[in-house]
């Protein structure tokens, strides 16, 4: 077994980090006056063109055709990337590696035809839109897709779309182009059956955004997330995704690329807050003594670095799963990753707000960012729960007797 990254993930690593070192990192308390006063954020574009010149450009997609822009990276070879884009809110956008447009991106890749690529695939290829994946409705236990009850209905040469959504990622962002919609077409047949998925272009008569959403008090600056309303809206048959009643399968074929690059991202955000940590314990006294020098503290600090590094393993074994055997064969690993990361990094940044005392808590350091981010992932893509129970049903069941087992002595056995 070798815990070497291979030369070419070495090789991108070095130049992502150096490009964020150069780039990005420099430009954090800009990025941070900007969106706190809600303003564009001025030098985006430019850092965008930058990095894509610098071959650091859509990443984030293994399957990247030749004729599509960027470069190329296997699934071990983008984590650590992405835990370098994550040590900031807003690290995966320059490259062209935020979420929701990549696991769009992938679906688009997988499902769609040529025409429908280049309308909606090559613009976000080309960083020229933003897009959002619309499924969860506040009516509804969503985290259940078969309970979407949006209505897409067939009339003639369109589709009408009834419904109401919620948290939707990117919707709320001026500059999102259009959503994929999930709702229900058929009311009978098998329920992963009776789902389809239309593209609902953000300007189509009948779209509302109700209003913009939080998440306990923090916001998506990158992707700002939604409440829309969508009344008799009317898209032409060809903006259907795959064929009708794929929906749920084709909504599947996004959760793998967003769960395994949240779970990259998270480990970079509890780097940065343990780091930040450290550095607030030995800069502040009590008690006549520096932070640091407690027990509590140090014990806080040596388990987030127990935690970070099995976590870290975690998502590098799914993502070397999931190049091997595809997001279907690599399924339990990614699961095992989307369980145990966002509850290490929930738990990292609790500590670390902790040690920062109210400071902890503002907008100013990125704790506040890392903490709702690792608890949203925790109902997002999935709640923890979910996956618990598909873990516990690869746990086969001994089949045998406490009576029966060698380890036991002492039963007259
Ligand atoms: C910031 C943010 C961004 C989001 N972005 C998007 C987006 O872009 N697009 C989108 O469509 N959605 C998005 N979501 C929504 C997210 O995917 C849903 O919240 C999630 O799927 C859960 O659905 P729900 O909220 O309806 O909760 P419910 O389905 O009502 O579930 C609530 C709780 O029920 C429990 N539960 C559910 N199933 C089980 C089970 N099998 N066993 C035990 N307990 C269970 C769990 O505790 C679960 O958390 C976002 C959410 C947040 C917070």
């Amino acid at each position: 077994m070798d815990f070497e990254l291979p030369p070419r993930a070495k090789e991108l690593r070095d130049r992502v980090e150096a490009f964020f070192n150069a780039e990005i990192l420099p430009r954090h308390r800009e990025w941070h006056a900007h969106v706190m006063r809600r303003e564009p954020v001025p030098f985006m574009a430019e850092l965008r063109r930058k990095a894509r010149a610098a071959g650091l450009w859509n990443l984030a997609l293994p399957d990247l055709a030749a004729s599509e822009p960027g470069t190329r990276c296997s699934n071990l070879e983008f984590a650590p990337l992405a835990e370098i884009m994550g040590r900031l809110p807003w690290g995966s956008e320059p490259f062209n590696c935020h979420a929701p447009d990549v696991p769009n991106m992938v679906l688009l890749q997988n499902v769609c035809t040529p025409e429908q690529k280049q309308r909606w695939l090559v613009p976000l290829l080309e960083g020229t839109a933003r897009s959002a994946f619309a499924m969860t409705e506040p009516a509804v236990a969503s985290s259940d897709a078969t309970n979407i009850a949006t209505r897409i209905e067939r009339r003639g040469t369109r589709y009408v779309v009834n419904g109401r959504k919620w948290y939707i990622t990117g919707a709320a962002h001026p500059e999102c182009k259009f959503l994929i919609v999930l709702g229900r077409q058929e009311a009978d047949g098998a329920r992963t059956r009776q789902h389809s998925m239309v593209v609902v272009p953000m300007d189509a008569p009948g779209v509302q955004l109700v209003r913009p959403l939080r998440f306990i008090g923090w916001e998506d600056h990158v992707a700002p997330v939604g409440e829309l309303a969508l009344t008799e809206v009317e898209v032409p048959l060809e903006n259907i995704i795959g064929r009708e009643g794929d929906g749920f399968s084709a909504s599947q074929t996004r959760l793998g690329p967003a769960r395994i690059h949240h779970c990259m991202r998270l480990i970079g955000a509890a780097e940065v807050v343990m780091s930040l940590m450290h550095v607030r314990a030995t800069e502040r006294r009590t008690f006549g003594r520096t932070v640091i020098e407690y027990d509590s503290v140090q014990q806080a600090i040596a388990s987030s670095r127990v935690e970070i590094e099995q976590a870290r393993l975690l998502v590098l074994r799914a993502a070397w799963a999931i190049d091997r055997a595809g997001f279907r064969g690599g399924w339990r690993d990614l699961s095992l990753a989307k369980i145990a990361v966002p509850a290490t990094v929930q738990r990292i940044a609790d500590r670390a707000l902790q040690i920062f005392g109210a400071m902890g808590g503002s907008d100013d350091t990125p704790i506040h960012h890392a903490l709702a981010y690792a608890r949203l992932m925790r109902i997002g893509d999935g709640p923890d729960e979910v996956h618990m129970r598909q873990i516990f049903r690869t746990e086969a069941a001994p089949g045998w007797s406490i009576a029966e087992s060698p380890y036991i002595c002492g039963l007259g056995n």
